[in-house]
């Protein structure tokens, strides 16, 4: 039996894995669960007989105490934002493999998360669907080329004019239920930069070698071009249960059937591209993976400020890509060797995008 921890119990990845841990009584034993302040958390822990800490008023430290002392075989880290990154060194600092569903760790991170890792021996594998799908097909392919990465396009992709937009309409995804963060971020294409960012740090390729593809259906998960010229991709219907369950077993778990396997008697598949103009927000990711240095930093730091002022009406849907895109007009170059230095440029982007909204 795999031991696994899960950080963000109660968030819409947690829930996923417990339900489908439950649902399909998958042979993992659940030492802790962990989540902000969430009274849910409380039931879970008992139903799983196992403890739990709610981060709320607590500290780094409690949190690098907690797992120490229900340490496991792999750990989920599904914690929405930023907080995530220090969840995830924590992780790989206990020496424990990491099942990465917080793509801000790897944006943050960059390659001192990668380092640390393989200082200490442990494996971080991907969550989000399409780093999920891109792993497997890496392993199957080891001489791919080319990663595309496919995007829905969102609530917004054939409305032009997005003045106006309202908090209920942004957080109508056409394909996916997820955490608000990350709907938003899916509305912008914020969510699709990040990805292209997390997919070079992960992956190690170029920015150049990295495409996307809107795919309305979000069935094509991603897809490789290798060396020949073929492409491969991975088929499901949209649901995270596979790329987490995947992650979690890492191999040591026999997957039968644990997505509703698709109906090829009735099915359509669009692929489609994507405006720069329409979605400057995906342009910005592109250029920051390019640059490296604090740059993915302040795009994501930005962006999470100014999403959450959306989300607490503090300004317009439109704003979002207008204060990131203004705080990536500042100089962002910086030699990134440790946390302090990650830290140093997520406090001066975060200043900065506040400065933008104030
Ligand atoms: P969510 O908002 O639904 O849940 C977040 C969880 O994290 C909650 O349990 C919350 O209590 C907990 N949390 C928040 N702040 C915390 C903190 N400081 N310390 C500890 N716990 C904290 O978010 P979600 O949609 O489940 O997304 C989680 C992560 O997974 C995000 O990084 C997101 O980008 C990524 N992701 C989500 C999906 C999806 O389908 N939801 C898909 C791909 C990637
Ligand atoms: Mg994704």
């Amino acid at each position: 039996m795999r031991s696994i921890l899960i950080l963000g119990a109660t968030g819409s990845i947690g829930s996923t894995c417990i339900k489908a841990i439950t649902e399909k009584k998958l042979d993992f034993k659940i030492n802790g669960l962990v989540s902000f302040a969430d009274p849910k958390t409380a039931m879970l822990a008992k139903d799983f007989s196992c403890p739990y800490l709610l981060m709320n008023g607590k500290k780094d430290e409690d949190l690098y105490a907690f797992l120490d002392s229900n340490r496991a075989d792999i750990v989920l880290n599904a914690i929405a934002g930023s907080a995530g990154l220090k969840a995830s060194l924590s992780v790989i600092n206990l020496k424990m493999d990491l099942a990465l569903a917080n793509k801000e760790s790897i944006v943050l991170g960059g390659s001192f998360l990668f380092s640390e890792a393989d200082r200490n021996g442990v494996k971080i594998i991907p969550v989000d669907s399409e780093h999920s799908c891109l792993y497997n097909l890496i392993k199957a392919f080891p001489d791919t080329k080319e990663l595309i990465i496919t995007a829905s396009g969102g609530p917004f992709y054939d409305r032009k004019d997005t003045s106006g937009v309202t908090i209920k309409e942004a957080l109508n995804h056409p394909t996916w239920k997820m955490g608000k963060k990350i709907t938003i971020d899916s509305a912008t294409l914020a969510n699709k930069g990040l990805e292209v960012i997390e997919a070079g740090f992960l992956f190690g390729f170029p920015a150049s070698a990295i495409k996307v593809t809107v795919h309305r259906q979000s069935i094509v998960h991603s897809i490789v071009k290798v060396r020949n010229g073929a492409f491969y991709a991975q088929l499901t219907p949209p649901d995270m249960t596979l790329p987490i369950i995947s992650a979690l077993s890492d191999g040591n778990l026999d997957l039968v059937d644990i997505v509703k396997p698709l109906d090829f008697t009735n099915l359509d598949l669009t692929f489609r591209s994507w405006d720069k103009n329409q979605f400057p927000l995906l342009a910005a990711a592109y250029s920051c993976l390019e640059k490296k240095q604090g740059w993915p930093i302040a795009f994501n730091m930005s962006n999470e400020v100014a999403v959450n002022a959306f989300l607490s009406e503090r300004i317009s849907y439109n704003r979002i890509s207008e204060i990131v895109l203004n705080v990536l007009e500042k100089n962002w170059e910086a030699d990134i060797c440790c946390l302090k230095d990650i830290q140093d440029v997520m406090k001066a982007s975060e200043e900065y995008a506040r400065k933008e909204i104030s």
